[in-house]
């Protein structure tokens, strides 16, 4: 432990950042705020999956703010709230206002199935969240049914057009492209996307929990093939975000499709992101074990430079890469413990 070194020591001034043993910079933090969710989706958590994290253990957003505020003195500009579903979390505008007022926060985000959202798009937007990302499998309502496992796609439409209203833009929507479940759904999805102004991406379906297993995995590469053809499209010249997705237009520049194609094409050595469970714990790759326990810290009273030591320590373990291909049986948790 590093309690004694004087505090100054540690902090690198705002923007030298953190950076792995790959010389991988990392910017960009994926802050779940539950594991719970009101959906089931087919390819995240069972239906009857009792296993949830207790309320006494979730970080506060007192114990969130500490984090994310040493997180951004740390070059980590890019926040993502994910969960389970995050606008289950109460009192959520409160936390986006804290962590939209830390110095070096510079993109605050959201991950939603939008099932909420047409209630709270407003106040999270005064709040200081500038943009969404939706996730929406699918235009057909029996289809949506199936993989979410709720008659949502009223409710989840009705949340991404209240979204847009409320200027939390632009709106990606994050599609999990299936086998047998909604690969025919595609270039509706596109067409859709394209003619509403939102940004469509198509994800590769991963094997984290049983559940990502048995999804139905499908290559991108088919699709991205027909809809270069069908819209065409061409390579993208602005870069949009700080994830992995790779973008295409149309031709006029105004409508954008993106993939992320973490099997057909992984992406791991441009890796920029760590996950923080809703519990604390800091997962360093979607698809490996490394993690580092920081709410027993925090619970510990360590100060902002311990905090410090524990998360530079910790991003010398993130590994180089996902084992979904070699181990695919790897990783047992579901996609909503850790954030996705
Ligand atoms: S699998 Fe791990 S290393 Fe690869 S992109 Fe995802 S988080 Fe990064």
């Amino acid at each position: 432990m590093v309690r004694d070194l004087p505090e100054q020591r540690l902090f690198a001034p705002h923007g030298a950042g953190l950076q792995d043993q790959y010389g991988r910079r990392v910017d960009y933090l994926r802050l779940s705020v539950t594991d719970r969710c009101d959906l089931r989706c087919s390819y995240c958590r069972p239906h009857d999956s009792l296993a949830y994290a207790e309320p006494r253990n979730w970080l506060t957003f007192a114990e969130i703010g500490r984090v994310v505020g040493v997180f951004a003195r740390l070059g980590v500009a890019r926040v993502r709230l994910t969960g389970g579903e995050p606008l289950l979390r109460r009192n959520l505008p409160d936390l986006v206002s804290m962590l939209a007022a830390l110095p070096g926060v510079d993109d605050l985000s959201l991950s939603t199935n939008a099932t909420r959202l047409a209630r709270f798009a407003p106040t999270l937007k005064r709040a200081g969240l500038a943009r969404i990302n939706v996730s929406l499998d699918s235009l057909d309502r029996e289809c949506v049914r199936k993989v979410s496992g709720r008659d949502s796609l009223d409710a989840i439409m009705d949340g991404i057009m209240a979204g847009k209203a409320a200027g939390l833009t632009p709106i990606k929507l994050n599609m999990v492209a299936m086998r047998g479940v909604n690969e025919h759904e595609i270039e509706r999805m596109a067409a859709f996307s394209l003619e509403n102004g939102f940004i469509l991406r198509l994800i590769e379906a991963m094997p984290v929990g049983d559940m990502g297993r048995d999804a139905g995995y499908l290559s991108l590469d088919a699709a991205r093939a027909k809809l270069v053809e069908r819209f065409a499209l061409e390579p993208c010249t602005a870069t949009l975000g700080g994830g992995p997705a790779v973008y295409w237009q149309t031709a006029d520049g105004r409508g954008q499709i993106g993939f992320i194609t973490p099997i057909s094409r992984h992406f791991c050595a441009t890796c920029n992101r760590v996950r923080l469970s809703v519990e604390g714990t800091l997962y360093l790759c979607l698809g490996q074990e490394q993690r580092c326990e920081l709410r027993p810290l925090l619970r510990d009273k360590a100060s902002d430079a311990e905090l410090e030591a524990a998360i530079r320590a910790a991003i010398e373990l993130k590994p180089q890469r996902h084992d979904f291909l070699a181990a695919p049986e790897k990783i047992m948790r579901f996609m909503s413990q850790t954030g996705g």
